[in-house]
C-alpha cells in the first residue's frame, strides 16, 4: 500500500506512521528524519539543508525530491511505503506522480491529519526526541518512564531546535502557504481521506484502524 501522511507539523503523522508501518510491513519514510540524519552526519545534503531547517523553511524541491526518488528505489518499498512530510509543495507532488508513473505504480491513499494550529503548537512545544534512536515523546501526552531518558534505548531526550517557539510559528506559516494546497490536489484525484489530528494518539489510531479495516490489505500485495 502506497500512502502519504499529510498535515501540519505536530499533527502526529510520524507517531501514527510508525504503527501503520509495522502493521502493513511497509517502510516509514520521513524526509524530516532523513534530512536530520544528513545534518547530523555532516553529509553534503546536510550542509545544503541545515540553514533552511534551522529557520523552519522548506529545503529546495530538487534536494528533497532527489532523496525521495533514491529512497523509493530501495527494495523494501516493493509492497508500498508511507511518506511522512513529503510532498510539501505542488512541485514535489508532481515530481512524485511522474516518478511513480515511470515504475507503473500509483498512490493508494493520502491521509490528511486535520489539525488545529493550537494543537500543533501544543504538540511541538512539548515534543522530546531521543538523540540516539529518534523515538518521539511528549512532556504531557507520551511521557517516558524516566524523565529525559528514552524507554527504548536509554538515550538522552532533547528538544529539537526547530520545535522551539520562534521556529514553530514559521513552520506553521510555511505549511499554510506552501503545503496546504496539496489537500485540494489530492482531493481532486479522489484519494484523500481525512482523520482528526486533534484527537489523542489512541483515538487517531482507532480512526485509522477503522479506515484500514475496510481495505483488503491483500489487494495491495
Ligand atoms: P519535519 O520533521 O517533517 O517537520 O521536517 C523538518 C524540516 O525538514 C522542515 O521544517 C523542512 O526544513 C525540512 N523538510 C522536511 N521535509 C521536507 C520537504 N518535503 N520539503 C522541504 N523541506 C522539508
Amino acid at each position: 500500500m502506497r500512502l502519504i501522511f499529510l498535515g501540519p507539523p505536530g499533527a502526529g503523522k510520524g507517531t501514527q506512521a510508525k504503527v501503520v508501518s509495522e502493521r502493513f510491513n511497509i517502510p516509514h519514510i520521513s524526509t524530516g528524519d532523513i534530512l536530520r540524519e544528513a545534518v547530523r552526519t555532516n553529509s553534503p545534503v546536510g550542509w545544503q539543508a541545515k540553514s533552511y531547517m534551522e529557520k523552519g523553511e522548506l529545503v529546495p524541491d530538487e534536494i528533497v525530491t532527489k532523496i525521495v526518488v533514491e529512497r523509493l528505489k530501495m527494495p523494501d518499498t516493493s509492497n508500498g511505503f508511507i511518506l511522512d512530510g513529503f510532498p510539501r509543495t505542488k512541485q514535489q507532488a508532481v515530481s512524485l506522480d511522474e516518478e511513480l508513473k515511470k515504475i507503473k505504480k500509483a498512490l493508494d491513499y493520502v491521509i490528511y491529519f486535520k489539525t488545529s494550529p493550537q494543537m500543533s503548537i501544543a504538540r511541538l512545544s512539548g515534543r522530546r526526541v531521543c538523540r540516539s534512536c529518534g523515538a518521539n515523546y511528549h512532556l504531557v501526552n507520551i511521557k517516558p518512564k524516566k524523565e529525559g531518558v528514552c524507554d527504548l534505548c536509554g538515550g538522552e531526550l532533547y528538544q529539537r531546535e526547530d520545535d522551539k517557539e520562534k521556529t514553530v510559528e514559521n513552520r506553521l506559516k510555511v505549511y499554510q502557504l506552501q503545503t496546504r494546497d496539496l489537500i485540494d490536489y489530492y482531493k481532486s484525484k479522489g484519494i484523500l481521506e481525512t482523520v482528526s489530528g486533534d484527537l489523542n494518539v489512541e483515538e487517531v489510531f482507532d480512526e485509522l484502524s477503522k479506515f484500514f479495516k475496510n481495505i483488503d490489505a491483500h489487494r495491495f500485495k
